[in-house]
């Protein structure tokens, strides 16, 4: 019998657990990604040190190297730097920036990227794509997905609650990602990848209703395999459609009328939260609601500091910021006016 299937790419090993980064040496020997420790060591200035003195006992011939991450030059500037040696792979260790910055370094210069993450803000943490800022703008590349991806919760526990936060937001925001695929499907024909739906949204549903907080091990857990599940649904269907629709489009916007207002995970949810109010699904925009508002995030554009008008204004920017993406904001196509108005029965929906 012919056995029909796909091959997907998908990281050699995914650990979610306390004292993993300790443990970084026999994880990568195991897996035969670098047996004797000859890996360039990627850290964000700040934790470095602290992340240095854990991993020297078992990853003796790694060289550390500090970025001061998050741009398209911090990037092309580490590549550099590791063509000076022979190294079995690249080992990025702490947030989206460095492991963004870590993500293109490696994929440019063919190198396996292994993805540490100490805090689990977005789902960059196990995506084949790096998002960088270059000449002010902050744009979104292809890269290889990790060969490895290993969260150690001791130091996510020890973060900022806000970056934890932010990855609620962002793994929720699957769910409209997924019903604007869906949408596009139907209105225009649009190739859905089932496997890819199927990854996206189990974790986004997983964690809906858990009753944990950011306190719990099992909690944070099922959030690490959300944004973990999101990453690997991005490589399965070769695109970002899986984790970004409308809700993305929303924060695009917020990021480029009014910069530094949240974090894109809070950004995310709440642009997911009002994309699913647009598509009149009651159900699903009362559970979003239920647990933005249970995890403390954003939910109407006053917690973000923000006006009902500036964030109609995001709204209708929001689909120049992807053209090439349909979502229920292509779909309705609102006038400046018209959005106005839903914004305003948006908040009272929310408050009432
Ligand atoms: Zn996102």
């Amino acid at each position: 019998m012919p056995l029909l299937a796909r091959t997907v790419n998908t990281p050699l090993a995914i650990e979610v657990r306390r004292g993993a980064l300790a443990e970084l040496g026999r994880l990568l020997a195991d897996q035969r990604i670098s047996s004797g420790g000859e890996v360039a060591v990627v850290v964000g200035h700040g934790q470095g040190e602290r992340i240095a003195e854990l991993i020297k006992p078992n990853l003796g011939n790694a060289d550390i190297f500090t970025v001061a991450g998050g741009t398209l030059a911090a990037a092309n500037e580490l590549g550099s730097k590791l063509r000076r040696r022979s190294y079995d792979a690249v080992v990025g260790i702490g947030g989206g920036k460095t492991l963004d910055t870590a993500k293109y370094a490696a994929s440019a210069y063919g190198l396996p990227m292994v993805s540490v993450a100490t805090n689990l803000a977005h789902d960059g943490i196990a995506s084949p794509v790096s998002s960088l800022d270059h000449d002010g703008v902050r744009r979104s590349y292809g890269v290889h997905i990790p060969i490895a991806v290993v969260v150690d919760l001791d130091f996510v526990e020890h973060g900022p609650d806000r970056q934890t936060r932010s990855g609620i937001g962002d793994a929720i925001s699957n769910l409209n990602a997924v019903a604007d695929w869906e949408l596009a499907h139907a209105t225009r024909g649009e190739p859905l990848d089932g496997l890819a739906i199927t990854l996206a949204r189990t974790g986004a549903e997983a964690l809906i209703n858990h009753p944990g907080t950011l306190g719990d091990d099992d909690f944070l857990t099922v959030l690490a395999e959300a944004l973990i599940l999101g990453g690997i649904a991005m490589a399965v269907s070769g695109s970002s459609r899986p984790a970004s629709g409308g809700c993305h489009e929303i924060s695009h916007a917020l990021d480029l009328l009014y910069p530094d207002t949240g974090t894109h995970g809070e950004q995310v949810g709440m642009g997911a939260l009002f994309c699913t109010y647009l598509r009149g699904d009651e159900h699903r925009f009362r559970q979003i609601s239920d647990c933005l508002k249970r995890h403390g995030l954003p939910r109407v554009p006053a917690d973000l500091g923000l006006t009902d008008e500036q964030f109609a204004e995001a709204v209708s920017y929001a689909p120049a910021t992807r053209p090439d993406r349909y979502t229920i904001l292509e779909h309705l196509a609102l006038s400046p006016e018209q959005v106005r108005a839903r914004v305003k029965e948006y908040v009272n929906a929310v408050c009432g």
